[in-house]
């Protein structure tokens, strides 16, 4: 059996229509969270994304109000569910903004996959998009430059019973990871594809009420579908940053 766990490594202030669903409660901000989710396996233990950085750099940087609160550091939440962060063998990125990949030489033995296309488009963002990433002209160096990367192209299995999917449209070369926990059981563990369950609500512009925040809205749109039709039901769809997904402990 394999099982996931949300960690919490973070809380992220943002207006909710610009940043979780577009055209819908502009100007309402709230607070979110930043999560890793950490896969069991009778083999390994994997991570997907190692969430935002300190409390200093996320407010300063990129959102005011964010913070990460003593202990909710990736190898400190690790600990927290008793392992130990050279446990950690694999870490896939869904993508490479900057709530999503920090960290990461704190898991010694880990390598850390990441979509081609994703890479490309993070060392050169085009318009304003650098601002979602550690890029140096806001005065940040991609801590992601110094990991063990392999860089990946399109989709691939991780282990059996897991699979990760480049899914273009919240960023370029973003990507889900698809768990089967039990034989029939599909989860999907969103990253930014899906920000929160309202992104599965209808709207009146589109089927969906898509993230604030992408790159594509044509593509962000063909992945919702894409999702909802692998997971089969809502309830096994877990977004990037809803608070919802702590309502349970653990999904197998
Ligand atoms: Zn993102």
């Amino acid at each position: 059996m394999i099982t996931i766990t949300p960690l919490r490594v973070g809380t992220i202030y943002c207006d909710k229509g610009k940043t979780l669903t577009q055209g819908v409660d502009n100007g309402k901000m709230m607070y979110i969270p930043s999560v890793s989710w950490l896969i069991k396996t009778p083999t390994e233990k994997i991570l997907v994304d190692t969430g935002m950085p300190d409390t200093e750099t996320s407010h300063s940087k990129h959102y005011p109000g964010s913070y990460q609160l003593p202990g909710e550091r990736i190898e400190q939440v690790l600990k927290i569910q008793g392992v130990l962060p050279e446990e950690i063998t694999k870490v896939i990125f869904t993508h490479l903004h900057w709530d999503h990949c920090q960290n990461g030489l704190l898991l010694p033995k880990a390598k850390f996959y990441v979509q081609k296309k994703e890479l490309d488009f993070a060392r050169n963002p085009a318009g304003t998009y650098f601002r979602s990433y550690d890029h140096p002209s806001i005065g940040l160096t991609p801590e992601f430059e110094t990991y063990p990367l392999e860089v990946v192209d399109g989709d691939w299995e991780v282990l059996p019973g897991i699979t990760a999917m480049l899914t273009p449209g919240h960023s370029p070369g973003h990507q889900i990871v698809v768990v089967e926990t039990a034989p029939g059981t599909k989860y999907v563990i969103a990253g930014d594809a899906v920000l929160c369950y309202d992104n599965l609500l209808p709207s009146t512009q589109q089927d969906y009420v898509l993230p604030g925040r992408h790159k594509d809205s044509a593509e962000t749109q063909q992945v919702i579908e894409k999702i909802i039709t692998i997971a089969g039901a809502t309830h096994r769809i877990l977004p990037g940053h809803d608070e919802r997904v702590f309502r349970k402990k653990e999904y197998s």
